[in-house]
C-alpha cells in the first residue's frame, strides 16, 4: 500500500543522486513532495499575439528574443535597466527591467520565452514592465503547459521546473486517494475549506485563479490550526490547576492608589481591575501585559503585589539587569510606599548578584519576612526559597528565555503570574503566541507628557548636535549619549563608548560633569554612576545599550544615538522611550549613515512615529517572525505558508476553531481528531506533555 511518508527515493525517475538534491532541498518523502508548494504561476490558459494586446491589461504572449540591452544609469546611484526587444509573427514590443542586473545573463538573443505581466505604452510600442517569463527550452514543454496555468517552483539547484512539474503531476496522480484529512469534517463545512486532496492539487495546478485562493486559504488553515492547538492545550492545563487561595479584600490597595504622586491613567486602573478579577478565580493568574515603553507598567504590577501581599502571600519581581531592579527597589520605597501602614505591611527586599548582604536576604525570604523582592537572575538560583510564594512578575520579558521564565513560578505553589512587554505586537499575533495567556493592554500614555521629537543628523552635522548638548545643558537638562559598543575594535570601524567618553571629555566638554556606564562595568560603579546621574551630578551620561530596559530619569531630556543604523527598530524604540518621561520637551537625535535600504527604512521609521505598536509592527515585517522573537517562541518555524501578520482573520477563525475543537475533546480521543494527534505528534514531539489529565 501507497504512504504519504515512503522515501522519493522509491518514485520513478529518482535515482540516488537526485534523491541527494532533494533531501539538501528538505525533501525526503512523498508528503514533502506534495508540500513543496509553487512560488508562483504563469498563466498559459490564453497566449495572445502582440497584435492583440491592448493597453494597460494583464496578459501572456509567447515571443523571440531580437536584442538584449543592458545599461547602468549615469547617475549616481540611478537604476540599472534591463531591455529586451521581442517579436511573434504579429509584431514587436519591449520588456524592461529595473535594478535586477542578475537577469542579464538569462537571456539569449533568439529564445523563445513565455512572458506575462501588464502592458503599457512605451513610444510607438507597448512594454511589459518586470514580467514574469519562462524561457522554453523545448517545443514540448509548451505543449504540456498550454492551456494551462503553470507553477513555477522555488529553485532547487540541478532540478529544472520542467522535470519538478512532471515529478509532482505524477506523484498527484498516484497517490491523492491516500491523502488523510485532517482536518474534521464540520470544521470544513463550517469555514468553507476545500478538502485536502482537492486543495493539494489546485495549489500545484490550479483549475482557475480562484480555486488556487481557496486551496491557499485552506492550506494555511490548515497550519494555523496545528499550531494554536498545543497551545490552547497549555492554556487549558494551566486552568484546571486548582490552587487554593483567599481573595484579597482590597482595602491596602485602596490606601496605596490614594498615596501616589500621581493619579492612575484609566487604562492602568482597566488592567488594575483585570487583574483582581484573576485574583479571585480558582485558578492561578496567567496574565500578559502589554504597555509601550513609558506606560507606566511598574506601578500596576506593585498594584498587583499588593493585592496578592494583602492575602497573604509573598511577591517576586524578576528584572533583567541590577540597574533596573536597584532603581524599582528605590523607586518603590521611596516614591510609592509613603504611608506608615504601608511600609509596616510592605516588607521589601533586594537581591542581585551584587547585593552584599545576599544570604541575610535569603534566609528573610524563606521565612517570610520579606514579602515583596526585588531581583535579578540571582533570584532564579536554587538556594532562593520562599515560604509562600504567591505572585510572580517578570518585568521585560523578552530578555528572559522560556526556560528562566518559568523557573520562578515554580519555587512557589502554582503562584499568580504577571508577564510584562514593552515591545507589544498586534493582539491578534499576541493570543496565538501566547495564547496561554490572558492579555492586557496598557494603550494610553500618562497625561502631561510631550512627544519626543526625533531627528536623523549626518556625520557632518556633529558640532551642531554637540552644540545643542551644550544648550541643554545650560537649561538644566541631563543628556544621555548612546554607543552601540563598549571598546573600539579593529574589525568594526564605528565609535565606541569608552574612547568616546575619554574624548568629549577632553576635547569637547571640558567643562561638564560626563559619567561612563556600561555592562562591563564594575557593579558598584555602575550603581554609583547611575545614582549621581539620578541626583543630577552628571550631565552628560556616556553608555551603550544597558540603558535599554526601564532606566527612569525624568530630567534627562536629550539623547544621542551614535551609529544609529546598528541597532533595531525595537531597541531604538527601547533606547528612545528613556527620554520624554517628564513635562520638557524631549529630543533624540539618531547621528547615522546608513549603507543599506533596509537600516535607511529603519531611522526613517523611528523619525516618524512614536507609537511603538506600529514600530513593532514594522520591526516584525521588516525581520519576520522567526527572527522578531529570536529562538524563543518555537513553534513559529512550523508556519512555513501561513503569514501571522498578513492573515489575522484566518488566523482568528482558525483559533476560535481550536479552541472550540479542545473544550470538547481536551485529549483528542473522539475518531474523528485521531488525524490532527497523529499530525503533532510528528510536528511537535512532546507536545502530549501538554494534554490535560483527568
Ligand atoms: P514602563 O511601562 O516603561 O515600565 P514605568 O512604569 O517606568 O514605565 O513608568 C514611567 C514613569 O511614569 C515612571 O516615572 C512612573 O512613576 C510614571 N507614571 C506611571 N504612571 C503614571 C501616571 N498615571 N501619571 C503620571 N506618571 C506616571
Ligand atoms: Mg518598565
Amino acid at each position: 500500500m501507497k504512504s504519504l511518508f515512503d522515501s522519493i527515493r522509491y518514485l520513478k525517475g529518482i535515482g540516488p543522486k537526485r534523491a541527494r538534491i532533494f533531501q539538501a532541498a528538505g525533501i525526503s518523502t512523498v508528503e514533502d513532495l506534495l508540500y513543496f508548494f509553487p512560488r508562483r504561476y504563469l498563466d498559459w490558459r490564453n497566449i495572445l499575439s502582440i497584435s492583440q494586446l491592448k493597453e494597460n491589461t494583464l496578459a501572456t504572449i509567447k515571443a523571440r528574443i531580437l536584442s538584449i540591452k543592458f545599461r547602468q544609469s549615469w547617475r549616481y546611484r540611478g537604476p540599472s535597466i534591463l531591455e529586451l526587444e521581442v517579436a511573434d509573427e504579429s509584431g514587436k514590443m519591449g520588456m524592461v527591467w529595473f535594478n535586477q542586473s542578475y537577469l542579464k545573463n538569462y537571456f539569449k538573443a533568439g529564445q523563445e520565452v513565455i512572458f506575462c505581466g501588464k502592458t503599457r505604452r512605451y513610444g510607438l510600442f507597448l512594454q511589459m514592465v518586470a514580467p514574469e517569463f519562462e524561457i522554453i527550452l523545448k517545443n514540448e514543454e509548451l505543449l504540456e503547459s498550454a492551456g494551462r496555468i503553470t507553477p513555477v517552483y522555488p529553485q532547487i539547484e540541478g532540478v529544472s521546473q520542467r522535470y519538478l512539474r512532471r515529478l509532482i503531476q505524477r506523484v498527484l496522480k498516484e497517490y491523492l486517494p491516500y491523502v488523510k484529512d485532517v482536518l474534521p469534517f464540520d470544521i470544513r463545512q463550517r469555514q468553507n475549506l476545500l478538502n485536502l486532496a482537492k486543495s493539494l492539487r489546485e495549489i500545484h495546478f490550479p483549475e482557475n485563479l480562484d480555486l488556487q485562493k481557496e486551496a491557499y486559504r485552506r492550506l494555511c488553515f490548515e497550519e494555523f490550526f496545528l499550531f494554536i492547538i498545543p497551545v490552547a492545550l497549555r492554556k487549558l492545563r494551566l486552568r484546571q490547576r486548582l490552587i487554593r487561595r483567599q481573595v484579597p479584600e482590597g482595602k491596602l490597595l485602596e490606601k496605596f492608589i490614594a498615596g501616589l504622586p500621581f493619579s492612575l491613567t484609566s487604562a492602568q486602573k482597566k488592567v488594575i481591575a483585570e487583574i483582581k478579577e484573576d485574583m479571585t478565580k480558582p485558578f492561578s493568574m496567567q496574565r500578559l501585559l502589554q504597555g509601550d515603553v513609558g506606560s507606566g507598567k511598574t506601578v500596576v504590577a506593585i498594584c498587583a503585589a499588593i493585592l496578592s501581599i494583602e492575602s497573604g502571600f509573598q511577591v517576586a519581581v524578576l528584572v533583567p539587569t541590577e540597574i533596573l531592579a536597584r532603581q524599582h527597589y528605590e523607586k518603590i520605597s521611596r516614591e510609592f510606599l509613603t504611608s506608615q501602614q504601608l511600609q509596616k505591611e510592605i516588607k521589601m527586599g533586594l537581591l542581585t548578584s551584587g547585593t552584599k548582604e545576599k544570604t541575610k536576604i535569603i534566609q528573610e525570604i524563606s521565612e517570610g519576612k520579606i514579602n515583596l523582592v526585588i531581583g535579578t537572575h540571582a533570584l532564579l538560583e536554587e538556594v532562593v526559597q520562599f515560604k509562600n510564594l504567591g505572585l510572580v512578575v517578570i518585568d521585560e520579558q523578552h530578555k528572559f528565555g522560556v526556560a528562566q521564565r518559568s523557573l520562578l513560578p515554580q519555587k512557589g505553589n502554582n503562584p499568580d503570574s504577571l508577564i510584562m512587554t514593552a515591545t507589544p505586537i498586534p493582539r491578534t499575533l499576541a493570543i496565538t503566541l501566547y495564547g496561554d495567556l490572558d492579555i492586557s493592554v496598557i494603550d494610553e500614555l500618562p497625561p502631561a507628557r510631550k512627544p519626543v521629537i526625533t531627528r536623523w543628523v549626518r556625520e557632518k552635522e556633529r558640532f551642531e548636535v554637540y552644540k545643542f548638548i551644550r544648550e541643554k545643558v545650560r537649561e538644566g537638562r541631563q543628556v544621555y549619549i548612546v554607543y552601540p559598543i563598549i571598546k573600539e575594535s579593529c574589525v568594526l570601524d564605528l565609535r565606541a563608548a569608552e574612547q568616546m567618553y575619554k574624548e568629549l571629555k577632553r576635547e569637547v566638554f571640558g567643562d561638564l560633569r560626563l559619567g561612563l556606564v556600561h555592562g562591563q562595568m564594575r557593579q558598584e560603579l555602575q550603581d554609583k554612576t547611575m545614582k549621581e546621574f539620578k541626583e543630577g551630578k552628571i550631565d552628560i551620561l556616556v553608555s551603550t545599550t544597558v540603558l535599554e530596559v526601564g532606566i527612569d530619569v525624568s530630567n534627562a531630556t536629550v539623547m544621542v544615538i551614535e551609529h544609529a543604523e546598528r541597532f533595531g527598530l525595537s531597541q531604538l524604540h527601547q533606547l528612545r522611550g528613556r527620554i520624554g518621561r517628564g513635562s520638557q520637551e524631549s529630543h533624540c537625535i539618531l547621528i547615522s549613515e546608513p549603507q543599506t535600504e533596509e537600516a535607511k527604512a529603519r531611522i526613517k521609521i523611528m523619525s516618524e512615529t512614536s507609537d511603538g505598536f506600529r514600530i513593532a509592527e514594522e520591526d516584525l515585517r521588516i525581520r519576520g517572525p522567526g527572527e522578531f522573537f529570536g529562538d524563543r517562541q518555537h513553534g513559529l518555524s512550523e508556519l512555513k505558508i501561513a503569514n501571522p501578520l498578513t492573515q489575522m482573520q484566518l488566523l482568528r477563525i482558525a483559533r476560535n476553531e481550536a479552541i472550540k475543537l479542545i473544550r470538547l475533546d481536551p485529549q483528542l480521543l473522539m475518531r474523528q481528531n485521531q488525524g490532527i494527534k497523529e499530525t503533532l505528534k510528528k510536528k511537535f514531539p512532546g507536545y502530549e506533555e501538554l494534554q490535560v489529565v483527568g
